[in-house]
């Protein structure tokens, strides 16, 4: 059982409870215009460039075999001509080129989560995160039993846009699903993210039935769901589903503008992290609608 992954985050501490090893999974149904990372949007490896660390030499242009770089005022690459070859990477002088995305195993991935197991502690573990994980569910499942079976307490990171079997295979080899709600109402989030609400609602409702230990998490993007009424919406609909939902609102980072400068992609949304006070407003709607556990940052 193989999957293709892009990232491993060592101690990280907002994936979870605890220190945690997070590993990154390829491909993402959604089409979120403020995703933190757009390079694990797309489920195949691709060509990653940084212009800050790029000084022009020209050099990988001249030894792409298919003459997929062009060098203007920085390197273009066309993704239709690059076939993943490596020979810009590896001639690369500045580490500008980088292919992002390799298949492991499921015993590599899990090896990988469970180096630092040691520091863990009691609280700590493993997260599988994305793009979204549910696309390589079987891969997923697999790589979370062999974290389990070395005593390990998982988390998955998702949007919960899957078929029920994949959120079934999930339920005995997780102990906390960290789940995105982005917007309640389904025609917005069609319209904004690419597809409608329902089957994440269908997951979701499926999870509390099952009481599996979920935290709903809301990214507050300016411009997009950071509206009283989106909150509130949301919610209102989790208290409705479980009295004791924990919800926990994401401040917006907007620390991901350069990666969508090294995709040549714009970055759509305008705006600043919120500040204590405006999370604070944004607090008081939650504990107005009934949520007890609220999570902040
Ligand atoms: S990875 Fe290979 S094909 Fe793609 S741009 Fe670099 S040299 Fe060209
Ligand atoms: S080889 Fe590296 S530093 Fe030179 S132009 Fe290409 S990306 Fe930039």
């Amino acid at each position: 059982m193989t999957g293709i992954i892009f990232d491993l985050k060592r101690f990280a501490v907002h994936d979870g409870g605890g220190l945690r090893s997070t590993l990154f999974l390829k491909g993402c149904p959604l089409h979120c215009p403020w995703c933190q990372n757009p390079e694990g949007m797309d489920p195949h490896p691709a060509l990653w460039y940084s212009p800050n660390d790029c000084i022009r030499c020209g050099t990988c242009a001249a030894v792409c075999p298919n003459q997929a770089l062009k060098l203007k005022e920085r390197i273009h690459v066309d993704r239709d001509k690059c076939t993943l070859c490596g020979k810009c990477e590896d001639a690369c002088p500045g580490s500008a080129l980088q292919r992002m995305g390799g298949t492991v195993t499921a015993k590599e991935a899990a090896e990988l989560l469970m180096r630092d197991s040691v520091f863990f502690g009691e609280d700590g573990g493993v997260t599988l995160s994305g793009g979204e994980v549910l696309m390589q569910w079987e891969f997923a499942s697999e790589v979370l039993k062999l974290c389990k079976e070395k005593g390990a307490d998982t988390a998955i990171e998702s949007c919960l846009l899957a078929p029920r079997k994949a959120v079934e295979a999930m339920l005995p080899v997780t102990d906390h699903f960290l789940i995105d709600i982005k917007y309640l109402d389904s025609d917005e989030h069609k319209r904004i993210v690419g597809t409608d609400n329902r089957q994440i609602l269908d997951n979701y409702e499926f999870l509390v039935r099952r009481g599996a230990d979920v935290l709903v998490r809301t990214p507050l993007i300016p411009g997009y769901t950071a509206t009283e009424k989106n909150i509130c919406s949301i919610a209102r609909y989790i208290r409705g589903m479980d009295a004791d939902a924990k919800y926990e609102l994401l401040n917006f980072n907007p620390l991901c503008r350069s990666k969508y400068a090294a995709l040549e992609r714009d970055y759509p949304v305008d705006g600043k992290a919120f500040s204590e006070e405006e999370m604070e407003r944004f607090y008081k709607i939650l504990e107005e609608e009934g949520i007890v556990h609220i999570i902040k940052e």
